[in-house]
């Protein structure tokens, strides 16, 4: 476990975003289409409430945030503003963003972390939520295997938290970004704030030199032949290379974590493709853009546009929720083995190994 009894906020939280600032960047939905009008939390009126979004794509705000376009009748106008005063965490969230941006742009040297501490954190899964989730959908040592692999960790910041490492190719280690996740749902916990952390912040190291890195990154020179595949959640990373194993998955870590064009070095020569989340597709091409200039090819997937269904685009499918609902042969012989506890001393005295799935995946 990592950073016993330390708790900091890290990130300034002096005061609610500028007015103007947020103006600018958050503003109500355009109208595109009828599914762009949503029902109104407030009166109940179909197709009526006019939700926030965030020009940069980084922000997605609860379905809640918003306004009602009834404004005799209901007047409901919940503004980013009020949501940030409400939950103060997010914005702290928010307010990290410019930071870690600075720090790129700065052109200094980088600070790296002890490696100890990654290492001490690689245990204690039994008491790390996102680990639990994983066991109860793949099995104990897929699940294992998985998190040795990318390295995460368990930390003891909030019960049950998780850290992810982003470590380089040369096997420094940048940061750690721990979060919270339910157990049971695998999804994270947002209340009463959205708990997210950062290890390097945690420890308050003076002027601590950060620059990100991808969430997955270190196993780039191991394995030089797949195709890499970006997406924006380290969860995700981690389900989709259960599903789809023949790409090598890394995460940016979020929208504003680590594509920039000093990070997207590390993918020359190689072929890569990027899955955007429901709506940030736009974002995503630009970034694709910016690869081609750097002699990167790469490819915008519609992997998810074009099999969600519009309830799943009304919640906010991603890509993890999407693949969940899918059974790899992994989970149906968990299960069988939940059922015949007696099967897994067959597995463990042949080493037998399901036979991995391979979904339908266009080539790069
Ligand atoms: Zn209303």
């Amino acid at each position: 476990m990592i950073i016993n009894g330390r708790s900091a906020s890290v990130y300034k939280v002096d005061s609610v975003p500028k007015e103007g600032k947020m103006n600018y960047r958050f503003h109500l939905e355009k109208y595109k289409t009828p599914s762009s009008r949503h029902t109104c939390p407030a009166c109940g009126q179909k197709r009526i409430f006019v939700r926030y979004i965030d020009s940069e794509g980084s922000i997605k705000f609860p379905n809640y945030v918003g306004r009602c376009n009834r404004e005799q009748k209901c007047g409901y106008h919940y503004t980013p503003k009020q949501y940030f005063i409400d939950n103060p965490t997010e914005k702290e969230e928010w307010n990290a963003l410019p930071i870690l941006q600075k720090q790129v742009r700065e052109n200094v040297e980088p600070d790296y972390l002890d490696q100890a501490l990654l290492n001490k954190s690689l245990k204690h899964y039994d008491a790390n939520n996102l680990f639990l989730f994983f066991q109860s959908k793949f099995g104990c040592g897929v699940s294992e295997q998985l998190f040795r692999k990318y390295r995460v960790g368990t930390a003891n910041h909030w019960n049950g938290s998780t850290v992810f490492w982003q470590i380089d190719q040369q096997d420094r280690i940048r940061t750690g970004k721990i979060m919270l996740y339910e157990p049971l749902t695998g999804k994270r916990v947002k209340n009463p704030h959205s708990h997210i952390t950062w290890v390097h912040s945690l420890l308050k190291q003076e002027n601590y030199q950060l620059k990100q890195c991808f969430f997955g990154e270190h196993l780039l020179h191991e394995n030089k032949s797949s195709p890499i595949a970006i997406v924006e959640s380290e969860k995700t990373a981690l389900i989709a290379s259960i599903y789809i194993p023949q790409y090598l998955w890394i995460a940016t870590g979020g929208k504003n974590g680590c594509l920039t064009k000093d990070n997207m070095v590390v993918l020359k020569n190689r072929k890569v493709v990027l899955f955007p989340d429901l709506g940030a597709r736009e974002y995503w091409n630009t970034k694709s853009l910016q690869m081609l200039d750097l002699g990167i090819n790469s490819i915008v997937s519609d992997y998810l546009e074009s099999r969600a269904s519009k309830e799943e685009i009304e919640e906010g499918y991603d890509i993890a929720d999407f693949l969940l609902q899918k059974k790899t042969k992994q989970m149906s012989l968990h299960e069988f083995v939940a059922k015949n506890p007696q099967l897994q001393q067959l597995i463990d005295t042949f080493q037998l190994e399901p036979v991995r799935d391979k979904y339908h995946f266009p080539n790069v």
